[in-house]
């Protein structure tokens, strides 16, 4: 007898569940204009969706270094880091990168997520820990569950939580299973910042190692821009800095600034290092240009201009400290923030509406990302947008 035929799980389905959920996603072309001006359809409008703090990825002098960088050594690096894709532009990078984080090197990846997912499971393997942040960023939590480590969670910056996870680890398990603590410095998608001496504390007395993703830290937060380690005075005890060139550089690609020994260990054993080829060579060569700004005159009147912009919009009220310029207004429903958003767009203000699964269900949310190129009456339109919304 012929058995009835089974049916595949129906990908029509799936898909139509998150239409009827308010989940669906779209990708809409976003045009730049100039500078925090962008065309979306047929309209220009501010883009307060973006994470180009401080206006680099146009700055003058880091389009220059791109393209002087094409000129010199082409388009693609054409093979990878350990074959023959480094170029003198990397290692001028990574060198300034390392000095500006205080650390005895830095290691360039194809993105932050790559840096993740490359240095977590590098580092940890079956009988060793990552406790994690509930609010960590996709790319650590993916990271973790690449590696073949023992996944645990302690609730959002609650460090009293963490020290439970941690002495029952070591209680449990002993001295000598590493335990990778990872976080973030200023979370993406609430702008707050993480408790870091309290997690410093922590990995001393766990004997723990100490990831922080500064994505959204690096050039905004410190005298010189290296982020909230910097702003703390906490750069010599943590682990492994982990950035992006994606956001406040303007660019694009991660990097882990470390000791000497731990990025010996990442060169010999994260896959997303060894295995892809190394980014472009002139994009190297430019986010070197961004990250001498970041840590000049310039890159901390950068960031004063960035801080009065938060301050404009945030006066009384609705700010993280120190400030930030991630700046989420939670309205709870996926219906809620979409209708928002688009009623923001309709008055010509770009402000995502994030949802579930980015952020926990029921917690839906306008995202606002102020940078040092919005001008001041745009913060402004924005600012009595937000107060007629309903
Ligand atoms: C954006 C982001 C990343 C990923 O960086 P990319 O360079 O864009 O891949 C990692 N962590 C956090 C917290 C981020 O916001």
């Amino acid at each position: 007898m012929v058995k009835p035929r089974q049916q595949m799980r129906s990908i029509k389905d799936e898909l139509d569940r998150l239409v009827e959920a308010d989940l669906w996603r779209n990708i809409h072309p976003v045009e730049r204009v100039q500078g925090a001006l962008v065309r979306k359809g047929k309209r220009e409008m501010w883009n307060f969706s973006g994470n180009d703090y401080l206006g680099l990825s146009c700055h003058r002098a880091v389009l220059e270094a791109f393209a002087e960088g094409i000129d010199r050594w082409g388009g693609g690096a054409t093979a990878s880091r350990l074959i023959s894709g480094s170029s003198p532009a990397h290692a001028d990078l990574e060198s300034r990168l390392a000095a500006l984080k205080h650390s005895e090197a830095a290691l360039l990846f194809g993105s932050g997520y790559a840096a993740a997912m490359g240095t977590i499971p590098a580092l940890l393997g079956r009988d060793d820990f990552v406790v994690l942040d509930k609010l960590a960023h996709a790319c650590l939590i993916d990271g973790a569950r690449l590696s073949s480590a023992t996944v645990r969670v302690f609730p959002h910056n609650d460090t009293s939580r963490l020290e439970k996870i941690l002495r029952g680890l070591r209680a449990k398990h002993g001295s000598e299973p590493r335990i990778l603590i990872a976080t973030e410095s200023v979370f993406s998608m609430d702008g707050d910042v993480a408790p870091l001496a309290e997690l410093v504390r922590l990995r001393k007395e766990y004997d723990a190692l100490l990831l922080l993703d500064e994505a959204h830290g690096f050039g905004v937060l410190g005298e010189q821009g290296a982020g909230l380690a910097e702003l703390t005075g906490l750069q010599n005890d943590i682990d492994l800095q982990m950035g992006t060139l994606s956001k406040a550089a303007g660019l694009s690609g991660g990097f882990i600034a470390t000791s000497r020994i731990m990025a010996d260990l990442l060169i010999q054993r994260a896959r997303s290092f060894i295995y892809s080829t190394a980014p472009p060579p002139a994009l190297a060569h430019a986010a070197s240009a961004a990250v001498a700004i970041i840590c000049s005159d310039e890159g901390r009147m950068l960031r004063s201009r960035l801080q009065e912009n938060i301050a404009l919009l945030t006066a009384g009220g609705m700010t993280a400290s120190p400030a930030t310029p991630i700046i989420p207004m939670i309205l709870g429903t996926n219906d809620r923030a979409l209708g928002a958003s688009a009623k923001l767009e309709q008055q010509k203000l770009l402000v995502p509406a994030i949802r579930y699964p980015t952020v926990a269900r029921n917690t839906a949310r306008l995202r606002i990302s102020l940078s040092a190129s919005h001008p001041p009456d745009a913060i402004q339109q924005l600012k009595s947008a937000l107060q007629n919304l309903d």
